[in-house]
C-alpha cells in the first residue's frame, strides 16, 4: 500500500511574513493525517521552512536544482545546498521549467540522478500540453519524457516520485477527470515496471509498485477526494491551493 503524498509547489510566491503564517497554519493542522505532507518552497526560504517545520511531520524541499555538483554555474543551486537546509524533496522537470527555461528530457534525467545521489527524493514531472492531448499524443509524450529518467536512474527507481501534470490543467482551473488521470497514471506505472535497467522483470515491477505517482493540475479540496480515490493516484502536487493552509490541509484530509 503506497502512502499518499501531498506536496505543495509554492512557485515564485511568498515573503517572510506570508510564509510564516502559511507554515504555522500547515503545521498546526498536520497531526493525524493519513498522508505525507511536503512543501516545495523558493530556495531562499528553505532556511525559514526548516526552522518552522523541524520536528513536525511535514517535509520540505525545493522546486528545481542544478544538474552540476558545484562550480561556476552562476545563479544555480546545488543538491548540497538543498541538503544543508534539511530538504527531503526537489521537484524536477516542472512544465514551467521545461517551457520557460528550455529544460530537455535529458536534462531532467541528469537532475534526477543528481538529486538521488545526494539522498534527495526527486519529484519528476511529466505531462502533455493541450495541443498534444488533442492530437492524441498524451501517451507518447509522457513515455518520451519518462524514459530518459528511467534509463538514468536504473536500479534506483524506487527512490523517485513521479508527478503527472497535464500542462493544460496547471493553474487553469481545468482538472483532468479522475478517469483521464488514472489512465495516464496506469501507463506511467506500466512504463516504470518495464524499465530495462530498473532490474529487468520482477525487480523492476516490484520497484514500480512502490513508486508514488502524484497528480497535479488544479487539484483543490472539492476535487481531491475523487482523484485520490483512483488506484494509481498516490497523492497530489498542488500549486494554487498549497498557498492557503486550510485548502492544502483539506486536500491532505481527502487522502
Ligand atoms: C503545479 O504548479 O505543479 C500545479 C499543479 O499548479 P496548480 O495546482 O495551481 O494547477
Amino acid at each position: 500500500m503506497r502512502r499518499k503524498l501531498i506536496a505543495g509547489n509554492w512557485k515564485m510566491n511568498g515573503s517572510l511574513a506570508a510564509n510564516a503564517a502559511l507554515l504555522d497554519g500547515i503545521r498546526a493542522g498536520a497531526a493525524n493525517l493519513n498522508a505525507d505532507l511536503a512543501v516545495c518552497v523558493p530556495a531562499p526560504y528553505l532556511a525559514q521552512a526548516q526552522a518552522a517545520l523541524a520536528g513536525s511531520p511535514i517535509a520540505w524541499g525545493a522546486q528545481d536544482v542544478s544538474e552540476h555538483e558545484a562550480g561556476a554555474y552562476t545563479g544555480e543551486v546545488s543538491v548540497g545546498m538543498l541538503k544543508d537546509f534539511g530538504s527531503r524533496y526537489v521537484i524536477v522537470g516542472h512544465s514551467e521549467r521545461r517551457s520557460y527555461h528550455g529544460e530537455s528530457d535529458a536534462l531532467v534525467a541528469q537532475k534526477t540522478v543528481r538529486a538521488l545521489a545526494a539522498g534527495l527524493v526527486p519529484i519528476v514531472c511529466v505531462g502533455e500540453t493541450l495541443a498534444e492531448r488533442e492530437e492524441g499524443k498524451t501517451s507518447e509524450v509522457v513515455v518520451r519524457q519518462l524514459q530518459p529518467v528511467l534509463d538514468a536512474v536504473g536500479v534506483q527507481l524506487a527512490g523517485i516520485v513521479v508527478a503527472y501534470e497535464p500542462v493544460w490543467a496547471i493553474g487553469t482551473g481545468k482538472t483532468a477527470t479522475p478517469a483521464m488521470a488514472q489512465q495516464v497514471h496506469e501507463l506511467i506505472r506500466a512504463t516504470l515496471a518495464q524499465d530495462k535497467q530498473g532490474g529487468a522483470g520482477k525487480a523492476a515491477a516490484a520497484a514500480a509498485a512502490t513508486v508514488r505517482i502524484l497528480y497535479g493540475g488544479s487539484m483543490k479540496p472539492d476535487n481531491a477526494k475523487e482523484l485520490l480515490a483512483m488506484a494509481d493516484i498516490d497523492g497530489g502536487l498542488i500549486g494554487g491551493a498549497a498557498r492557503k493552509a486550510n485548502e492544502f490541509l483539506a486536500i491532505a484530509q481527502a487522502a
